[in-house]
């Protein structure tokens, strides 16, 4: 399956839509005509809000459902902006085409489940044509970093007859990343847009971010490497918001926001990878105080126990062990084994500093 300029339709029709902006769900009709007409006088194109909300556990606000349908056609015909919502099945998919929505987009954790992504392709299948053609459609990746999984979700629609497709980049979840609640990978979306170039690209900085302050700063990340729009979450108060709180903005920021994007300054991408993979270095030096400190406090345990027991410190045969299984894995795992040798060298004399000083240290309070 090719997804090229043949096999696409402008997304937008005639227009260019650079801002999907509106809260992570409609919670009542005042909050989403609240946000919505604010955001309308910013300028925004596509008003975003979530009906059905997956949530990570249970009890969660799962949002309003088929009611806040209604509240998304009030938005439209109020406002005249376009107006989009998460679709998770082939229900959820009929009652939007049912209640006249404009866009759809297909979650994170739809897109990483294959049957649900071809449920939804298959009741696009069935439609007409026309019908088919009424919607646009918007696939984010999915919560793991495979980009055939998101290319493959991508084809499934193209080969159901979905022709007005675009993807959305929000991110990653990944064990142990910190400074944003999905790591960008922005390999990834730049590997998609060389694999698709005619396939329309947004970001989505607020799931990446996970807070507002960040929002504005992914944002400009994107128009610089030339992204074709963003779709940002918005709450006329984002302190209250049921789902997402912290990073959501509210539409004076977002509008603040639009007013100081810099629009495709040609981005230097090397530059962005490489800010990327300082990150990451200092994501895992972070880890690696952290396994150094736990490593030094288990030497003063054993430090302990040698005392209690008479045992001399050093034990010459352990330490030779201990190097000897670490040098065996130097090669696979890519590293010198001079330095390996080296660093654990180091470890070893500290360890042992450790063991024999640990009484004029705190008490250990991990
Ligand atoms: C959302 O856009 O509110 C949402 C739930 O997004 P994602 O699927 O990216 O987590
Ligand atoms: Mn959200």
């Amino acid at each position: 399956m090719n997804i090229d300029s043949r096999s696409l339709e402008p997304l937008w029709g005639e227009r260019q839509v650079r801002i999907l902006a509106g809260p992570c769900s409609a919670e009542s009709r005042e909050q989403t005509m609240a946000t919505a007409l604010a955001l309308a006088e910013a300028g925004v194109q596509v008003f975003r809000a979530g009906v059905w909300k997956p949530r990570t556990k249970p009890g969660g606000f799962e949002g309003m459902g088929e009611p806040a349908l209604r509240w998304l056609r009030e938005v439209k015909r109020r406002t005249g902006m376009a107006v989009a919502t998460e679709v998770a099945s082939a229900a959820h998919l009929r009652l939007c085409m049912h209640a006249g929505i404009d866009a759809v987009w297909l979650g994170a954790r739809t897109v990483a489940n294959p049957f649900a992504v071809q449920e939804i392709a298959d009741a696009f299948a069935a439609m007409s044509p026309e019908a088919r053609d009424s919607v646009a459609v918007m696939v984010k990746n999915p919560v793991n970093p495979d980009i055939e999984l998101w290319i493959g979700a991508i084809e499934r629609l193209l080969a159901a007859g979905v022709r007005r497709l675009a993807a959305i980049h929000r991110g990653f979840s990944s064990y142990g990343e910190r400074y944003y609640r999905n790591a960008p990978m922005w390999r990834i979306p730049i590997e998609l847009h060389r694999r698709c170039p005619a396939l329309p690209l947004y970001c989505d900085p607020s799931h990446i971010a996970g807070r507002s302050s960040l929002v504005g700063p992914l944002a400009q990340t994107a128009m610089d490497m030339e992204f074709d729009g963003l779709i940002i979450e918005c709450h006329c108060n984002p302190g209250l918001a049921l789902s997402d709180s912290a990073q959501q903005i509210t539409p004076a920021a977002l509008a603040g926001l639009i007013n100081t994007l810099r629009a495709n300054r040609r981005a230097n991408t090397g530059d962005i990878v490489l800010e990327e993979c300082r990150r990451a270095i200092d994501s895992i030096d972070d880890e690696l105080m952290e396994l150094l400190a736990r490593r030094m406090q288990v030497a003063r345990e054993i430090g302990r126990i040698k005392t209690e027991n008479a045992m001399p410190v050093v034990q010459p045969q352990r330490y030779r062990q201990l190097i000897e299984k670490r040098l065996a894995e130097a090669d696979r795992l890519r590293l010198d084994p001079a330095f390996v040798r080296q660093f654990l060298a180091v470890l070893h004399e500290e360890s042992v500093r450790q063991q024999i000083e640990r009484d004029s240290s705190h008490t250990d309070n991990f």
